[in-house]
């Protein structure tokens, strides 16, 4: 295999071509955007080189329509190069074969270790499970500061649970005292992270979204505006 490149009114356009018995030259765009010509050990590459820039506008629309579909649905999935965040920085994940499913941290790289490396949901499940060990102490750990700092408001220790929602940051059940933070938090910065346990945590002295609570928020956090925003962008991006 061989990467070549051209370029199209300015356009670059890489692609890996294989030499194999094949009459025509095939040109195929795989889910990723990665583009693979096949074409006869005898066809010359000038040929091959071609005849990609005749096909080059099919191509430019096809990888067009495949950004369009990747970004529209949830990125959940593992795979080499894919883009982790974890309390706000972000890490490049690798994925390697190996007899025990664990995850390991170094230098920026996320290598999720599996049995499997083209089972997709059971490398997610191995992050996911590392994920909650991670986040486990961290979120333990800020609602305690922040129960500490609503003393005087007389609030129980909740009991807290971690689960993987897709609409709410977190939610509370006042009646069983327990708070519940969604993993993906786990995606930003403590100060975001902190404005939601914050959040819940008001829930037991003003259950409804009404004035007073929001006037609580501001007494305990007045830039809870900002934290919430920067919540929102750093999380758009998928599930994982
Ligand atoms: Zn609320």
């Amino acid at each position: 295999m061989s990467r070549q490149e051209i370029e199209y009114f300015g356009i670059p356009i890489e692609f890996e071509l294989t030499r194999k018995q094949v009459k025509n030259i095939n040109i195929r765009i795989n889910e990723e955007g990665i583009i693979s010509v096949s074409a006869g050990k005898s066809v010359p590459v000038e040929d091959i080189r071609a005849f990609v820039e005749s096909r080059a506008e099919w191509i430019i629309r096809n990888l067009a329509d495949l950004e369009r579909y990747n970004s529209a649905k949830p990125d959940n999935d593992i795979y080499n190069g894919k883009k982790l965040y974890i309390l706000g920085n972000v890490y490049t994940a690798r994925v390697e074969e190996a007899k025990k499913d664990r995850v390991e941290v170094e230098d920026g790289i996320v290598t999720v270790y599996t049995k499997d490396t083209e089972d997709s949901e059971r490398m997610i499940k191995t992050y996911k499970k590392w994920l909650v060990g991670v986040a486990e102490p961290i979120f333990q750990q800020l609602l305690e500061k922040v129960h500490k700092q609503l003393e005087g408001e007389g609030i129980p220790m909740p009991e807290m649970h971690i689960r993987n929602m897709k609409t709410r940051w977190g939610s509370c059940k006042v009646s069983d005292k327990v708070v519940t933070l969604n993993l993906q938090l786990i995606k930003n910065d403590i100060a975001c992270i902190e404005q939601v346990v914050l959040h819940e945590l008001l829930h037991f002295v003003q259950p409804n979204h009404g004035e007073e609570f929001y006037v609580l928020l501001e007494k305990y956090m007045p830039d809870w505006k900002e934290r919430k925003q920067h919540l929102e962008e750093k999380c758009k991006d998928g599930i994982f």
